[in-house]
């Protein structure tokens, strides 16, 4: 089978009637959506508007799928696939288009661009084509598992040295990180300390009865669109929680994990999971309505604003608990223009964070987010995922904003009082 015939074969596996309706009959090309997208407002190249992007995938699915343009190609725009086309397809899909979803409510007619764009992601994951670093990673994940004997005596050791830090900053020598342990909430953090300290306040200041888990929440496999692997790493935590007859799985702040986790992985598996799934957003706001933590705004005095996740915002709709979590421990909140479902992509989602031969691109990707951060005149940035978190602290320092950034949790947990 030649490379035509096998990416054929793989557009065919992933056409379904979203890709098929998007493709080949929604499209008016009436430019809508141009001044939508973050990337094409950065650089300006028609190339990088999501009508284009998507049009070079769209072409060849209507070639294929649309009667009109099997007879009349030419009057459609539609056209047989080549080689060169995979290589447009890498810029389109992966360099160009961080599947914020902002050109989806901003077309009348609806037009999925990032399920089409996503499609690109996995034919071209499935011709060996995608970013070697995404696929790096995510066999880590499923390696971390798979070698868990050895690497789980050197977690439990970093975590021993984070519950002496929480214990210190509480005055307290009986909180603790309980790793892995029978327990109502299982949370997922991510690998870094700033991920597992602030919720370990949280969660012992709130008396919550709570457990990490030994694995971290990013799954890569969904930026590469390689479902079978991205379920592996969601298969790894879902033994976790039947084993510590979890009733609720938290997961931190992460845009694209808590997608995974929240509405991807249900559909993956065919079923509901036992388990409720919740952001660590939802869980810190339900402790403040219900008064089982103490907060002194005044310990956060600086203005601050906060950057939606496009997951956690736009797709997970989750706009309120964190402006309630920030304006409860913060003296000054400043809100962004635009903001909620309509707000910008940070230019750093979709895994362009992980790939470092695009790291130009992508600070200029986020031309927009810099504009508004300016015009809050805030000192001080708070988001809930990790690569908006990685890309607006270089956008920080790149553009002088003379800013500080952090997570919500982070952030929260500065303001906690400690009884
Ligand atoms: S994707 Fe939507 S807004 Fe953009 S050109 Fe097509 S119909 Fe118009
Ligand atoms: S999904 Fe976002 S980045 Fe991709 S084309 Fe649409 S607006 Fe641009």
């Amino acid at each position: 089978m030649d490379t035509r015939e096998k990416v054929i074969q793989e557009l065919d596996k992933r056409y379904n009637r979203l890709v098929g309706t998007s493709a080949t009959n929604l499209c008016t090309h009436c430019g809508w959506c141009i001044e939508s997208c973050h990337i094409f407002k950065a650089t300006g190249n028609p190339e990088h508007s999501p009508v284009a992007k998507a049009e070079k995938v769209r072409r060849v699915l209507k070639r294929k799928h649309d009667w009109l343009s099997r007879l009349f190609p030419k009057w459609t725009g539609a056209k047989d696939l080549t080689e060169s086309d995979l290589d447009e397809w890498i810029e389109a899909a992966f360099k160009n288009c961080t599947l914020c979803e902002r050109c989806v409510i901003n077309c009348p007619m609806g037009v999925e661009t990032p399920q089409i764009l996503a499609t690109a992601r996995g034919v071209l994951t499935a011709m060996g084509k995608s970013p070697e670093i995404l696929n790096q990673l995510t066999d880590a994940a499923i390696a971390r598992e798979e070698n868990m004997e050895m690497m789980e005596g050197f977690f439990r050791k970093q975590i021993a040295n984070l519950e002496k830090q929480v214990q210190e900053r509480m005055n307290d020598s009986n909180a603790r990180i309980p790793v892995s342990e029978e327990a109502d909430i299982l949370y997922v953090p991510l690998s870094g300390a700033h991920t597992m300290v602030p919720a370990a306040l949280i969660f012992n200041a709130a008396k919550a009865n709570w457990t990490m888990s030994l694995f971290e929440a990013s799954n890569y496999g969904v930026f590469v669109a390689d479902i079978p692997k991205a379920k592996k790493v969601v298969e790894r935590v879902l033994k976790e929680a039947k084993k510590v007859k979890a009733k609720t799985l938290v997961v931190t702040e992460c845009g694209h994990a808590y997608g995974v986790l929240k509405w991807e992985a249900p559909k993956w598996f065919g079923k509901q999971f036992d388990f409720e799934v919740k952001s660590l957003l939802e869980v810190m706001n339900d402790y403040i309505q219900e008064g089982k933590i103490v907060l002194d705004p005044s310990k956060n005095s600086e203005p601050v604003t906060y950057h939606d996740p496009c997951n956690i915002g736009r797709k997970g709709g989750i706009f309120e608990e964190p402006r309630n979590v920030i304006q409860a421990s913060s003296k000054e909140y400043k809100e962004m223009t635009p903001s909620k479902v309509e707000n910008f992509c940070c230019g750093g989602g979709s895994g362009m964070v992980a790939c470092s031969e695009w790291t130009e691109d992508r600070l200029l990707y986020g031309t927009v987010k810099v504009e508004q951060i300016k015009k809050t005149n805030a000192k001080k940035v708070v988001t809930a995922c990790d690569n908006c978190l990685h890309q607006i602290k270089e956008l920080g320092e790149k553009n002088n904003l003379n800013i500080s950034v952090s997570n919500v949790s982070e952030h929260l947990a500065n303001a906690l009082v400690f009884s």
